[in-house]
């Protein structure tokens, strides 16, 4: 919580006008200060002093030196799906960094510097015109900022890597309110610390990332009737993939959506978002035994799996309407007595809507050495995250033990994703950032955020 005294008079007086870009100031009284908090999932009673949205770095590194010496905490929103809104505390500076949405792509060079402000969808949308590709995760609607400074675990995961397995170059604003262009030959060891070390280390206004040429990738859902052996056996023919082939399986009760056959709506199913981006033609083969699993469990529901460019295959995002509680885990792999548990959580669960989604990682990801990035965790098989969702606060909050107790029966690795943790519990982040990672983390702060003016994240505190 901030012990700032910010009033809506001290931010405009001090970023209203002046040589920076024209900064919109949005305060609890203004208009489109309840839109601009508004984040995914919703339900988190966050109210910041103000809401800042500069238009350029220089605006950014003024909102800092002012939070700085306001002693207010400062809090970063790009796409607005932090999970469960970590770092949305009450009374803080929040900048706002929508307004950075500009992408300047060098085709030839097979580099892209974009704002940091974009969201995933924008972003793959506009480098994708060139049949180009910078890996993000499942969704569109997510933001560039946070999933890449977490990591980034998507659908081109296995065979192109992480997000930051892409990123070449950062432009920074750190505490004191300097601008930093930083790579692999400036400030490395900070651009080590952007990659995976959350927002810890500054404010990123502009991401420079590597293009993959993909103009196409085969990609799609398969959906198959809920059983243990369908749920192991997809997690199992995933693993054994190649790495050109990501899944992200979920175990679910299939939803009333137009697209689910109604006989299966409210019923178990197995739902596997598949992304094959190897060579095309080879597709159905890759896919055969998973499609094998299908049919060993009586047939697909639907197989929508088709060729398109990758930002087609990105899900739009859940667009608002649910409050929801996550947890993560690491797991080794999942057995046919591991599936039945959580298909039978899933039946007898209290929760309006529930799933556990499972991410085979393995391939590119683990080509990575742990040390080269703040993402250490590139041996990890498995990433999983168990969801609980409903319509308030006071209703999800009671499904909390639920998907608490269901992760930690999950989980037979420590450690965990800082994309997807849900709250600032500091142990968390002690397993999001082990050993030398958190000491290295923890020096950077010291060197960059003395004062951890930014700690309203995953927070590595200073050493
Ligand atoms: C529907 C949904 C789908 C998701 N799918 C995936 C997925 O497939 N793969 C995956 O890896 N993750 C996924 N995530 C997790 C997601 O990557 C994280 O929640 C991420 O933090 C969201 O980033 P954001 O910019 O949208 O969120 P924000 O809430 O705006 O930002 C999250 C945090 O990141 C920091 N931050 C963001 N941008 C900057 C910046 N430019 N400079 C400094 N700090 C910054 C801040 O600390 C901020 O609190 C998903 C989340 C949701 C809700």
């Amino acid at each position: 919580m901030s012990t700032s005294t910010l009033t809506p008079a001290s931010v405009r007086s001090a970023l209203e006008g002046g040589p920076a870009g024209s900064t919109t100031i949005l305060t609890p009284d203004d208009d489109g200060y309840e839109a601009a908090r508004a984040i995914e999932p919703g339900g988190v009673p966050w109210q910041p002093a103000a809401i800042v949205r500069p238009t350029d770095t220089a605006g950014v590194a003024r909102a800092v030196r002012f939070a700085r010496d306001a002693g207010a905490e400062v809090s970063v929103r790009a796409g607005g799906h932090s999970a469960l809104g970590v770092g949305r505390d009450h009374g803080a500076l929040t900048i706002d960094l929508r307004a950075l949405d500009a992408i300047d792509v060098d085709v030839d060079g097979r580099t892209a510097w974009a704002g940091g402000g974009l969201t995933a969808g924008a972003y793959s949308s506009a480098v994708g015109r060139h049949g180009l590709v910078t890996p993000f995760g499942d969704t569109a609607s997510v933001g560039i900022g946070g999933i890449t400074l977490a990591g980034g675990i998507g659908l081109l995961a296995r065979s192109r890597g992480l997000t930051i397995d892409s990123l070449v170059g950062a432009e920074v604003v750190t505490a004191d309110g300097e601008v930093l262009q930083v790579d692999a030959d400036h400030d490395a060891e900070l651009f080590w610390g952007l990659r995976g070390g959350g927002g810890n280390l500054g404010v990123v206004t502009r991401f420079r990332y590597a293009l993959h040429e993909l103009p196409t990738v085969v990609g799609g859902m398969l959906l198959l009737p809920g059983t243990p052996e369908s749920l192991a056996g997809m997690v199992a023919a995933a693993t054994e993939a190649p790495r050109e082939l990501t899944v992200i399986i979920m175990a679910m009760s299939a939803p009333p959506m137009p697209f689910v056959p109604a006989e299966w709506h409210g019923r178990l199913v197995v739902m596997a978002n598949v992304c094959w981006s190897g060579d095309p033609a080879a597709a159905d083969a890759a896919l055969a035994p998973l499609r094998a699993v299908a049919t060993a469990a009586g047939g697909a529901i639907l197989d929508t799996v088709h060729p398109a460019p990758y930002a087609d295959h990105l899900e739009a995002g859940p667009g608002g309407g649910i409050v929801a509680t996550a947890g993560a885990f690491f797991a080794e792999g999942l057995d046919e007595q591991a599936a039945a548990h959580v298909l039978a959580e899933l039946e007898s669960s209290p929760a309006m809507m529930r799933a556990v989604q499972l991410r085979v990682l393995g391939g590119a990801v683990a080509d990575v050495p742990a040390d080269a990035t703040a993402f250490a965790h590139r041996d990890v098989p498995l990433l999983g995250y168990v969801m609980a969702a409903g319509p308030s606060v006071e209703v999800v909050d009671g499904y909390k033990p639920w998907v608490g107790a269901l992760a930690e029966r999950l989980r037979d690795r420590d450690g965990t994703y800082t994309g997807f943790v849900g709250d600032g519990d500091p142990r968390l982040a002690r397993a999001a950032y082990p050993g030398a990672t958190w000491d290295r983390l923890a020096a950077l702060k010291r060197t960059y955020d003395p004062g951890n003016l930014f700690r309203g994240n995953l927070n590595v505190p200073p050493a």
